[in-house]
């Protein structure tokens, strides 16, 4: 099959460069890799390092702490990837999910027909085929026979493994309308179009609440919701002016949708999709049960009424935000003359929230660092750096977010003080040791 290109892959850039300085620097400092990279690569599939792997679990614990351990109103959910086909035809996926794909006659290239204009964007020829609908899910075999009656599917979301837990969440919790049902977790896609970077993949993570209301209910939490969901981002750090929200036209809805509207950010090039929240009024719930023969509805045993709520449903993808949160924290600027590269996120989110630096390699600072260290791990992610000058280990650490640097010299052997270092304003205060853990407390402001 060709290998489909992105219309806009050649100008990612943006005019300022930004997202090649992301990509490189995503690659340089171990955020992340392309996949399979010793072998060529595989495209749209990427490896989160080191650091990716922490900022990225902090997108996601930040999503669950704000859904889950802040409310009392919003449970978890693990649901299993690899389903069985009576899930899809019910949901609609096996007749719905797909997107339109045209290829071209004169350089055989093949594009998402609703992303181009009518015109090859590789060869400039207006000579298309007709769109054909190409399903976006994955199709494999469960078992060592590849007949039909082995097909599996793995999920193209995490709603469906919700909706088919209903029943189970509600008896075991006893939770009564309005109440969420919370998941995180991979998402795969055929994306006939990936592109730019981890922004469409095939392979990606999603964190969807999926909220059930009482159906007259349902357009306040709509509401509600889109108020949520957009602190949510500007509480972790981006500006305000770089997101926005876009209430979705009739004619964009998707099938099961009464309303939609997406919170949108200013990607480099121009705003886009972070996340999409959805009124998907009693869709799923009815389709399931009439699929399956199971009832999925409330009954309030109180006032003996019975009902199938509605569903608001916040779908956000956990690697897309983590991007536009390093593209909002990008910054370069100069400290003493020299420039730097800094990122300035949010220290929930930052891979390392305290770096302990001893200033000289000499072995006499280095059981004090190793204590302040120890100290300091249970309540921090640390990093340990006794490599180069000082100076340069503070730029490796703005360059990858870290906010507090902690150093040890010669004098903390004897006053049995630290010199902690921000990040943002690069000022430089003495701290006692016993007292370091709730100065930085203080600093992150959650004391
Ligand atoms: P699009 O129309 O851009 O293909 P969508 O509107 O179908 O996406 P949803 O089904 O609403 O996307 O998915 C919810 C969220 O999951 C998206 O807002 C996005 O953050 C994330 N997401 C969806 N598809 C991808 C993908 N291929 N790669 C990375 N993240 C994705």
């Amino acid at each position: 099959m060709t290998e489909v290109r992105a219309p806009d892959e050649a100008t990612v850039g943006g005019t300022d460069g930004l997202m090649d300085k992301i990509v490189n620097l995503c690659k340089r400092r171990g955020f992340i890799f392309p996949s399979a990279e010793i072998y060529g690569g595989f495209r749209s599939t990427y490896d989160y390092g080191p650091l990716g792997v922490n900022l990225l679990r902090n997108v996601k614990n930040n999503w669950w702490r704000t859904m889950t351990q802040l409310r009392d109103d919003v449970v978890g959910l693990d649901a299993a990837i690899l389903s069985p086909p009576a899930v899809w035809e019910a949901s609609g996926h096996l007749a719905n999910f797909t997107d339109p794909m045209v290829d071209c006659r004169n350089c055989h290239e093949r594009w998402r027909a609703d992303k181009i204009d009518g015109v090859c964007p590789n060869c400039g020829s207006g000579d298309l085929t007709e769109p054909r609908a190409f399903n976006l899910m994955f199709k494999t075999h469960a078992g060592p026979i590849e007949d039909e009656g082995a097909v599996a599917y793995l999920r193209p979301e995490t709603a469906q493994g919700t909706f088919i837990n209903f029943a189970n969440v509600l008896t075991t919790t006893r939770k009564k309308p309005p109440f969420g049902i919370a998941q995180v977790g991979k998402s795969f896609r055929n994306e006939i179009t990936p592109q730019n970077f981890v922004f469409r993949t095939r392979e990606f993570e999603q964190m969807e609440l999926e909220y059930f209301v009482p159906p007259d209910e349902a357009s306040t939490w709509f509401a509600y919701w889109l108020d949520e969901r957009l602190r949510w981002y500007s509480d972790l750090g981006i500006a305000p002016e770089k997101l926005r929200l876009r209430h979705h036209a009739p004619d964009e809805l998707s099938h099961y949708s009464a309303g939609t509207a997406d919170v949108e950010f200013l990607f480099p090039w121009g705003w886009d999709e972070l996340e999409g929240i959805a009124n998907r009024t009693d869709y799923d719930l009815k389709a399931h049960a009439a699929a399956s023969g199971e009832r999925l509805e409330y009954f309030d045993q109180a006032t003996g009424e019975r009902y199938v709520p509605h569903v608001i449903e916040p779908a956000a993808g956990a690697t897309r935000a983590m991007m536009a949160f390093m593209l909002a924290a990008y910054d370069e600027d100069e400290v003493g003359g020299e420039a730097r590269t800094v990122l300035r996120l949010h220290w929930r989110l930052a891979p390392y929230q305290v770096a302990v630096l001893p200033l000289s390699k000499k072995e006499t600072l280095e059981p004090l660092a190793r204590r302040v260290l120890g100290l300091l791990q249970p309540h921090f992610v640390c990093d340990y750096d006794t490599t180069q000058s000082i100076g340069r280990r503070y730029r490796r650490q703005d360059e990858v977010g870290t906010p507090w640097c902690v150093t040890v010299d010669f004098d903390s052997l004897t006053d049995e003080a630290v010199t902690v270092r921000d990040r943002d304003s690069t000022l430089q205060e003495r701290v006692p040791i016993d007292g370091l853990i709730a100065e930085l407390r203080r600093r992150t402001g959650d004391v």
